[in-house]
């Protein structure tokens, strides 16, 4: 499963020059293969438009039947072109001031993961979220931006075309997979979307690290406009709250807090996304297109937008319980995956130079101790954790807001069985044995 083209870094703009660069062929389907694919490329749009739906009634509302809410709903805009262009062009417009922060704003150049496993293959990625993250921010807050007024207001508008516009930047990047690089040469396929099904590839991604220049659209698509937005929005709904109730309760407080928090450190530890899946295994197709720009903004603000008008006025002190049980998940989570990089980046540092280690025949050192000598998945455990704590500041008068918990419970499951398939594949039998020494996945001597 891996490329035997060998490539160079080999000139200022920092593009590759392969030679005998040998596309690979996906042989093993993932998602249900392509039925299971074009089943969710049709079903995540929806709905994302009817939770949207749902947060603002507090309620699964099923009267989307009818064919007079349907539209509304699943259509916001079609009866108004004029609203739908706006949109469309305020998002663009988003998109675009963020492609000209990324260009502006200072920031350090690194290598990314060998591609396809290529030492001699990486690429090069310029880190400046945090700088944008803030320049963001300060702009809101410095120029009293009211937020509610357009973000939500025009809230299911938006995602209505955020999500048309995903299929096209999804088409486009498709097509575009199939054209030559600079060098005349083909592009550089993941092993996932390469199957030659249509729809599986266009979902799957079959470029791996589509790119005009030095513009990386994975990586800038991964950090930037989707989760930056996710944290306007919140804001925005605490806006409308106050608006209606002349207050912002403590669970909105909370929420705006944790949400925006969670991408300050993302973007703060932004070089980490380099070593993830996504970033050195997954395409960019329409997966990863819509999971970063539409369904993390709209779905993950899902609680916000709930709190709106259906606040459960929380005490002090179980507000006090959830913010300790966030602050747990948030140290797990960031321990075990600062743990991991930091053997990864340096054995010797002090801080990691004490843990054992499994030396596997790929070359790469398993941790047998620590986080990860605890469960193979504790990080994403403390990421659950943080999860869980969004659907519980919404209360419990609803089972609405608990979307979240179950969504997110079954996507970290479901990537811990991908990462498990993969790594089996990348180690072999010294996976096995890391198995053997390490059974837990999620929760220790439990799970
Ligand atoms: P991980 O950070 O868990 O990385 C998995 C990789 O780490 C494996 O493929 C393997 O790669 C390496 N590895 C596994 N075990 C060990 C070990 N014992 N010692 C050293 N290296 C090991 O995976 P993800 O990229 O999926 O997740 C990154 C973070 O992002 C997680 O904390 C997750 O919770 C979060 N996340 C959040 C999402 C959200 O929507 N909020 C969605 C997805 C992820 P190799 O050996 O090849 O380096």
């Amino acid at each position: 499963m891996s490329s035997t083209g060998k490539a160079t870094l080999n000139d200022k703009t920092g593009m590759l020059s392969h030679s005998n660069q040998k596309i690979p062929t996906t042989h093993a389907y993932e998602f249900g293969g392509p039925f299971g694919t074009l089943l969710t490329t049709l079903a995540l749009p929806v709905l994302v438009l009817v939770l949207a739906h749902w947060a603002k009634k507090g309620y699964l509302d099923l009267s989307f039947f009818s064919d007079e809410d349907s539209r509304t709903i699943f259509c916001p805009s079609c009866d108004n072109l004029p609203l739908l262009l706006k949109c469309a062009a305020g998002l663009c417009a988003w998109f675009l001031a963020l492609v000209i922060l990324w260009a502006l704003l200072p920031g350090l150049w690194v290598e990314g993961a060998p591609v396809h496993g290529n030492p001699n293959h990486r690429l090069p990625y310029k880190l400046n979220g945090h700088l944008t993250f803030w320049v963001v921010i300060g702009s809101v807050v410095l120029f009293r931006l009211p937020l509610n007024e357009y973000l939500y207001r025009y809230y299911e508008n938006l995602a209505f075309t955020d999500i048309s516009l995903c299929f096209l930047l999804a088409g486009y990047l498709y097509i575009s997979s199939f054209a030559k690089d600079q060098h005349g040469k083909p592009k550089v396929l993941s092993i996932m979307g390469n199957s030659g099904n249509a729809a599986y590839d266009f979902f799957m991604g079959r470029e791996l690290n589509p790119r005009i220049g030095r513009f990386d659209w994975k990586q800038f698509c991964e950090l930037r406009p989707g989760l930056i937005l996710w944290v306007l929005l919140n804001y925005a709904c605490a806006q409308e709250q106050y608006k209606v109730y002349g207050k912002v309760s403590g669970s909105m407080v909370l929420l705006n807090v944790f949400h925006a928090f969670y991408v300050w450190d993302s973007l703060h530890m932004e070089r980490a996304i380099l070593t993830t899946m996504d970033i050195t295994t997954d395409g960019f197709g329409f997966m990863l297109v819509f999971g970063d720009l539409a369904w993390v903004p709209f779905t993950y603000n899902h609680p916000a937008k709930y709190l709106v008008h259906h606040d459960p006025n929380l005490s002090a002190p179980v507000l006090a319980a959830i913010f300790g049980l966030y602050v747990l998940g948030f140290y797990i989570f960031r321990a075990a995956n600062s743990q991991k990089d930091m053997f990864r980046s340096n054995p010797n540092d002090p801080r990691v130079a004490h843990l054992t280690y499994m030396p596997t025949k790929r070359g790469t050192r398993l941790l047998t101790s620590g986080w990860w000598g605890m469960a193979r998945k504790i990080n994403y455990t403390g990421d659950y954790l943080m999860g869980l704590t969004y659907s519980l500041l919404c209360g419990f008068d609803s089972i609405v807001p608990y979307y979240y918990a179950v969504y997110f419970c079954i996507l970290l499951v479901h990537r811990s069985i991908r990462d498990d398939v993969l790594c089996q594949d990348k180690y072999g039998k010294d996976w096995d044995e890391y198995k053997r020494q390490v059974p837990y996945r999620f929760i220790p001597g439990i799970v």
